[in-house]
Formats: C-alpha cells, structure tokens, sequence
C-alpha cells in the first residue's frame, strides 16, 4: 500500500511498524460547537484509509481524542479557550457544552457512516498522564516555566521544522489573527504545555499540579493520549492540513524529546474542503453542518460521495450545485443497483469477481484513489460478462470501504409486493412468447412501460429496470 508521507513529502510504501496491528491516530474535534462539512470531509478520508487498511488485510487500533479543554482560539497559545467560548455563548457549562457536541458530532459519523475509532478519549481523562509527561521534559531539559505557565522550548531540537520545512517567520500561523506576542516564552515557537495564572480568568476546568493550578495546552493531549493507548510506536496520524503546524510539528517535539527516540513514520493529511469565499471554517459564524444538510432534504451519503469523488490530498470546493450534481449521481447509482438486485441469477464468476476485486483494491492502494474506485464500481455495474449475483457480491465488498450504503438502501426501496408482481407478468409474456402470441408479449411489455417498469430481454432472461421520473 502506498500513502503520501507529509514527512517525507512524497508517496511511500507502508510498512508497519509492528506487522501484527497497525497503530494509527487521528486528531479529532473540539467540541465547543458543531462540526462543520469541512472537518467531516477530514474524518470522511481517515475512515477511508482506516478502512482499506483493514480491507487489504491490516488489523487497526485506531485511536482518537476529544478536545473538551486547553483548546485556545489561536492554535498558538493565544485568544480564549474555545470551550469556555461556546460555553459563554450558550449559557451553559464547560461539560454541558462538550457532552452535547460530543453526542452530534457522533450523530454526524452515524449519518456519514463514519466507523467509530476503537478508542475514543476525552482530553481531560489524562490529565495525570500529561503530568507525567510534562516532569520528564522538565527533567530532561526541554521545558521550562516562565510567567507561571510551562513551555517546551523549541530551541532545543534542531528538526523542530521537519514536518513542514518551513520556518515560523516563514509562516502566516502564528502570526496571524493579531496575536499578540507571549513575552514568557524565550523563542516565538515555544509552546505551552501547562497553563497557569496567565491565563486564568474565567477557565471553569482546572487541576492542582506541582506546577500550580491550572490547565493543559492542546498539544499534549494527543502526544498524551496516542503514547498511553498506542505505545512508543505510532504509525500512522492523521488530520487536516492546518494541523501540520502547529499542532502536529509540536506533538511531533514533545512526543519525541519524551520518548527519545523518532515517534510517528507516516503522516497524513487532509486537503480542506472551500467555499466560494474561502476556507470554511466556524470562526466565521455561519457555517455548514450535516444536520443543515439533512433538512435541506439531502441524505448526507451525498456528501460522502461528493467527497469521494475526488483525492483527500486536493483542494474541494464546495456549493449546491455541485452537492446537487453528487446527489443526481448518487440517485442513479443506487436505482441502477436496485435494477440489479430486482432481477438476481446465476452463481458466482470466481475469476472475474478476483479481478474486479483486485483492480479495486490496488486502486485504493495507490494513495486512496477513491475517484477511480467509484470508476471500478460503475465498470461493476454495467458490465456486460457479469451476472448480477456476481455484481451483487462485488458491489457489497466495495462498499465495506465506500460505506456508501449501496445496498441499504436498496432493501428500505424495493417493495416486494411489486417485484412479485412485475416477474408474473415477465413469466405471462413469457409463456404468450413460446407461444407465438406476439400480440400478447407486446401488450404485457406496454402496460408495464406505461408504469415505467422497462423490460430488456437479457442471455440470461427478462430482466426490469424502473425508469426514473
Ligand atoms: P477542530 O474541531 O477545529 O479541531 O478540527 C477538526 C478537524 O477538521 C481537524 O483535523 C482539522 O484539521 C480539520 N479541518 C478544519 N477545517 C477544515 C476544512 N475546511 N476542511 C477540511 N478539514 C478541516
Ligand atoms: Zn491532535
């Protein structure tokens, strides 16, 4: 299997660390307020690849965070802690706020057919955990305490930059949003790994610690959490683009200045999903959910098939007119599925079933080719030297890595009542054939037209399609 590699820049073969289970970790959301389209479309391409990993014979331990603390509205260390934010916005407390975003947003991965990780881990589960992390940087040197607050101190590693090759003063981050400058910190990159005094004020969540009362920065939770459940060894995290730096730069220096040793191999990311204007994102007040989505009148598989359609690592732009094209799409799809599954015969082609099957797996292997994968799933379908019982089976198999619910919906809309209907009347055209009472044959075809049930005369039989209207 082939993967792009932020580290590396480039398409590299996968190879586990431990061949018996692959460890993978993926960033997951701050739950101050709903997911917006745009993130989901990050956790859309992580079930993915989560999912053909599985598909071409990996076991996953995947594990994923729920920032309910340290989150600040700047990813550097400065502005409000978002959760305190959307606290204050809805009149609610801290945990009120994350239990609620926490049960949506699971509701989105319900809807998206997103499999839920394994593990899912509340940032303030760890706090000792962190703790503990946070004495051995201080011991070994890397952290120290300035103003109150802890801070690891960049200048210590001479590849902080390896993930994104470019230097802080390089980089719009860090300076943007009118973010003032922390004067406890001894280099601009410096992070804070424990906050205190300075940024107190109205933090509802706090925890006593040797290094005053206070609270965790949002990086060392996920090196927290990934170490304690996945072990010194990581192989695959995940996350969208803006999380390069400087959310995973900085795992990427406490994780390995705590372990002493490299950490993470393959590092994956996410290209954003835009609007016309721009990046979306919840910043900017309005923004699309799947729930908005779902009372507009849309299935949010739609979505997932817009996603799909096109590579994790482009830029998507996305409008109505392109969610409506997804959806006539979609549409056509599943009726073209329920016209295979109306007229089910013969028994599994072996060979030709290996052959789609491994034509779908290695384009999958190449760097999760979704959009050519949806190809090999329309090549399926319309094949001439298929039957449909082997489309079926090879429609199913795909769809344990698209989660496409390409045969779900087929069982809600198929009424059996009319199926059994429609393949008497075949058989009484059928019989009116053989015996030579044409009259007859085309009169039965004709009614049936009328009601928009197609009849094609197939090698293997009659078989129907309903027109769509
Ligand atoms: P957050 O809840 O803000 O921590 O973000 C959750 C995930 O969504 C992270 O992996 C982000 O990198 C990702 N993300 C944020 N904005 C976008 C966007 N516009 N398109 C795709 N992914 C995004
Ligand atoms: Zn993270």
């Amino acid at each position: 299997m082939k993967l792009y590699n932020t580290l590396t820049r480039q398409v590299e073969d996968f190879i586990p660390h431990d061949s018996s289970e692959v460890k993978m970790y993926t960033c997951g959301p701050t739950v101050y307020h709903y997911a917006h389209i745009g993130n989901l479309r990050t956790y859309i391409f992580e079930d993915i690849l989560e999912k053909t990993l599985r598909y071409v014979g990996y076991p996953v331990k995947r594990v994923m965070n729920i920032t309910d603390v340290g989150h600040l509205s700047s990813d550097s260390d400065s502005g409000e802690d978002k959760m305190v934010k959307g606290a204050k916005r809805e009149h609610k407390t801290v945990l009120e706020i994350a239990d609620f975003y926490t049960q949506a947003f699971f509701q989105d991965l319900e809807d998206l057919h997103i499999k839920k990780p394994e593990i899912i881990c509340k940032a303030t589960s760890l706090i000792e955990f962190y703790l503990h992390m946070i004495d051995v940087l201080m011991e070994k040197g890397y952290a120290y305490q300035s103003g109150g607050n802890i801070y690891f101190d960049v200048s210590k590693l001479d590849d902080y930059y390896k993930l994104t090759n470019h230097k802080i003063d390089e980089m719009v981050v860090g300076v943007r949003d009118g973010v003032e400058e922390d004067l406890c910190k001894k280099n601009q990159a410096d992070f804070a790994l424990w906050f205190t005094k300075s940024k107190f004020e109205d933090q509802e969540l706090k925890w006593d610690s040797k290094y005053g009362t206070g609270y965790p920065g949002w990086h060392i939770e996920c090196s927290g959490i990934s170490i304690k459940y996945l072990g010194e060894y990581l192989d695959i995290h995940c996350g969208g683009v803006d999380n390069i730096f400087p959310h995973h730069t900085n795992e990427i220096a406490q994780s390995e200045a705590y372990l002493g040793h490299s950490w993470c191999r393959y590092w994956c990311h996410g290209e954003h999903l835009n609007d016309s204007t721009g990046k979306m994102s919840k910043s900017k007040g309005e923004f699309l959910t799947i729930s908005l989505l779902k009372e507009k009148g849309y299935n949010p598989l739609v979505y997932r098939l817009f996603c799909l359609e096109s590579h994790y690592r482009k830029q998507l732009v996305f409008s109505f007119d392109n969610l409506d094209r997804a959806a006539s799409t979609y549409e056509k799809l599943i009726r073209r599925i329920q016209n295979i599954q109306a007229n089910v015969s013969g028994e599994l082609q072996e060979d030709l079933y290996q052959t789609y099957q491994s034509q779908f797996q290695s384009t999958l292997e190449q760097d999760l080719n979704t959009a050519n994968a949806l190809t090999i799933l329309y090549d399926v379908i319309k094949a001439e030297e298929l039957n449909s019982y082997t489309k079926l089976a090879l429609i199913e198999n795909f769809d344990t890595v698209l989660s496409l619910g390409l045969l779900e919906e087929q069982e809600q809309e198929v009424n059996i009542e009319q199926d059994t209907y429609i393949k008497q009347k075949i058989a009484e055209r059928n019989f009116a054939k053989e015996n030579k009472n044409y009259v007859l044959a085309d009169q039965i075809r004709d009614e049936l037209s009328k009601m928009g049930i197609l009849l094609k005369d197939t090698r293997e039989g009659t078989i129907y399609e309903i027109e769509k209207r």
